[in-house]
């Protein structure tokens, strides 16, 4: 089955009780059993429910892989990924992680006796140099947030599995339809559904897809121990927007890309950081390990933090929110907003100045776009 057909189909079946077209929303805490020891198949929501299953399912298929696993939020994902290292195990990081996933580290994990190095990965032999005897987890994300810096997953690979260390990629900026890092070495993949999967913002959700049957088998043991799963509901939003996944992320490429060049080339605009642009460090790599350049831009303006606060307060079709990946376009603040907990050491650092503005290009008119950014760069 082809990607575009898997979206809508894959893992998906008609009702086998009603024929309903589209699987129903079991919003049910538990199941009647037969008889003692005998049961449908589902014993508690917590451990399994039909609707979230059907969800994993039709994830790990989009990602080509064999076993999905879903979260109440790409946090719980992530932080369930991380509960199957134990005190005293060490993980190298991309250095531009998005910021919530740095605070679960180095704020919460730490003091279970996890260490953390962070690195550049766009060089592949930062990862490597970085590798210790109690390296356990190689953690990529790719494209960055915010920086959108992009990591040669291939390489990275290779040096994984040479050292048998596992690897997870969070390719929340990429979506399956654009990168399936399962094909380039990576033991795990995880997304914040929120985004682009979702793509309505309309729920909070995460998901680990994986090919290794142990590792789903922790996967599913931290869903049912720790409970933190998503609604039955948010799981039918989420199947409800993947439909529409292939079709939305071609017009965030295509009005990516114009937005990009547009503000290359504005005047007022200092640098853009688009892994789509010629001018972008990871723009070979980037062509070469995924299907298109997604809908990320960050930029810096030529007037620094003011010219970047009036930007953000003066766009009126754009909307001044956190998050990203929806069909609405929305600029961020990642200084004051979703990297406000980053030391700001580490924010100078890793290069996330004060003056840098995200944007999440939706699936609008790009006309409307681009003269939205115009007026609000120009006043
Ligand atoms: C949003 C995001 C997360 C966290 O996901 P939530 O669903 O907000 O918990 C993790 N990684 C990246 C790259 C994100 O953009």
């Amino acid at each position: 089955m082809k990607f575009d057909t898997k979206v809508i189909r894959a893992g998906i079946e008609a009702d086998p009780t009603t024929g309903a077209i589209v699987p129903p929303i079991y919003q049910t805490a538990t199941y009647v059993l037969d008889e003692v020891g005998k049961m449908k198949g589902y014993d508690y929501t917590r451990s399994a429910n039909p609707t979230r299953q059907v969800l994993e399912n039709n994830l790990a298929a989009l990602e080509g892989g064999k076993h999905g696993t879903c979260f109440s939020s790409g946090m719980a994902a992530v932080d369930s990924v991380l509960k199957m290292l134990s005190s005293g195990d060490h993980v190298v990081c991309s250095d531009d992680v998005y910021g919530g996933v740095s605070r679960l580290f180095n704020d919460l994990l730490i003091n279970y006796g996890l260490e953390f190095t962070y690195v550049n990965s766009s060089n592949s032999d930062e990862v490597e140099n970085a590798i210790q005897q109690n390296t356990k987890l190689i953690w990529i994300e790719t494209p960055t947030n915010p920086l959108l810096k992009v990591t040669d997953l291939d390489a990275v690979g290779k040096i994984a599995n040479q050292h048998n260390i596992m690897y997870g990629v969070d390719a929340t900026f990429s979506t399956p339809a654009l990168l399936r890092p399962l094909e380039f070495g990576a033991d795990i993949v995880m997304h914040s559904t929120t985004k682009y999967l979702s793509g309505h913002n309309q729920i909070i959700g995460g998901a680990i897809v994986t090919n290794d049957k142990k590792i789903n088998d922790q996967m599913e043991f931290v869903q049912k121990t720790i409970g933190a799963v998503p609604s039955p509901f948010d799981c039918w939003l989420t199947l409800s927007g993947i439909k529409t996944l292939s079709i939305r992320m071609e017009r965030h490429c295509v009005n990516g890309i114009a937005v990009a060049e547009f503000l290359e080339n504005h005047p007022k605009v200092k640098s853009v950081s688009y892994p789509g642009l010629k001018s972008h460090p990871g723009y070979s790599i980037a062509k070469k390990q995924m299907l298109g350049f997604s809908g990320m831009i960050s930029m810096e303006l030529e007037g620094g933090i003011p010219a970047g606060i009036s930007l953000m307060n003066n766009v009126k079709l754009c909307s001044l929110a956190e998050s990203l990946g929806s069909v609405e376009t929305m600029i961020t603040h990642p200084a004051t907003m979703t990297h406000a907990d980053v030391p700001k050491e580490d924010r100078m650092a890793r290069g996330l100045t004060d003056g840098l503005v995200r944007l999440s290009v939706g699936i609008e008119d790009k006309d409307d776009i681009v003269e939205d950014l115009d007026q609000a760069l120009n006043s």
